[in-house]
């Protein structure tokens, strides 16, 4: 437990129901008071502890003279024309980390980042350019659903989604992965049932494994991007290691709630992986997979060599999988006016604060 503060630098978001019993009977206090806390901090987003009127005085007291609920802080805001607000967020030490709300026709998403950077190397994902920096601890993750919540004035228990779909594969990060699902998750917590909560992954296979031990677990959702070995190999060089096959065979064994479907998302790129072809074969390859495609069209932009599929050619793309009986919905790219996929902020060394500018968020396609 104390190293778990220490490590976080007395910064209490992050801990959990059992962590902040414990920091309760360190404090010589009866642990419900931990559970008490608990719901303070993630239930009313309460930051000041002499707020915390249900706990005694002696613990607020001894609460704000040793510990700090802290969020990252805003250092830009770039709100796009369609509604969506891509933030960048500064943690602790200096690194920054994307986060973007997504309001989309009364259903409000937050798409959040598991790493600074990411190591995965996806040949279409400008994050992927940063190379990976460190994993985000639990309480970063939160950080970034409590900053933009609050900074949209979202009042608790309004309900939202939550995308693990920012900057990072949250597979290579899972145990503070899951453990920032469990608190989300907790009805004491931020009570957000978990069929709102979805980790999307390039495809880490023993980690897609070892995510179906879990007993709470959000949804998971599956980078595809295409429909053949050396396709996705040229694509996503991780396919070397965890090939389409073992990928596919592990989605076949991932458990599933009565009416879950995995979701797979596929990226078009034109001329790349967009043929009618392509999707014939996917529809092969997902056979036997309780499971749904979303096909997004690519948000280009600079430094990377590929352009989106066009209209025409998506439509056919999700007509076919249609024609297979899989359930396929075309996503747009939230933001398209200001900028295209996750780290381009930071690529765009938009670091310091800035105010709204006219250019738009959409998440990475991992
Ligand atoms: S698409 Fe996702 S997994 Fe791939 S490099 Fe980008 S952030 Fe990493």
């Amino acid at each position: 437990m104390k190293a778990v503060i220490s490590a976080s630098r007395d910064n209490l978001l992050g801990l959990d129901k059992s962590d902040l019993r414990e920091l309760a009977a360190l404090c010589e206090e009866p642990q419900f008071r931990g559970a008490q806390l608990f719901r303070n901090i993630y239930a009313r987003r309460q930051r000041d502890f002499a707020e915390c009127t249900e706990l005694p005085a002696r613990f607020r007291h001894l609460l704000s003279s040793r510990y700090r609920v802290d969020y990252p802080a805003i250092k830009a805001r770039i709100a796009s024309r369609d509604g969506a607000v891509r933030y960048l967020l500064s943690l602790h030490d200096g690194e920054n980390v994307e986060t973007v709300f997504m309001p989309d026709e009364g259903r409000l998403t937050l798409c959040v980042s598991s790493q600074v950077g990411c190591a995965v190397n996806c040949h279409f994902c400008f994050t992927a350019l940063l190379g990976v920096k460190r994993n985000l601890e639990a309480g970063e993750i939160l950080g970034q659903v409590m900053a933009v919540t609050a900074a949209q004035r979202i009042p608790p228990a309004t309900p939202f989604n939550v995308v693990f779909m920012g900057m990072g594969e949250p597979l290579l990060n899972l145990a503070p992965v899951m453990k920032a699902v469990r608190i989300l998750a907790d009805r004491d917590g931020m009570a957000i049932p978990l069929r709102r909560i979805t980790i999307s992954t390039a495809g880490i296979v023993p980690k897609i494994r070892e995510m179906a031990r879990e007993t709470v677990r959000p949804k998971l959702a599956i980078s595809l991007n295409a429909s053949t070995e050396e396709q996705r190999t040229a694509l996503m060089p991780l396919n070397r290691k965890y090939p389409l096959s073992e990928l596919l065979q592990a989605c076949r064994e991932f458990p599933l709630g009565s009416r879950e479907r995995l979701t797979f998302e596929y990226v078009l790129l034109d001329g790349i992986n967009d043929t009618d072809s392509d999707a014939q074969r996917v529809a092969a390859l997902l056979g036997g997979i309780r499971s749904k495609v979303n096909l997004i069209p690519y948000n280009a932009g600079p430094d990377l060599p590929y352009r989106p599929s066009p209209l025409r050619r998506v439509l056919a793309f999700q007509k076919i999988l249609q024609d297979h009986h899989i359930p396929a919905f075309i996503r747009i790219s939230r933001g398209q006016d200001i900028m295209a996929a996750c780290g381009q902020l930071r690529l765009a060394g938009m670091e310091s604060e800035t105010a709204p500018v006219d250019v738009a968020p959409s998440v990475s396609p991992g």
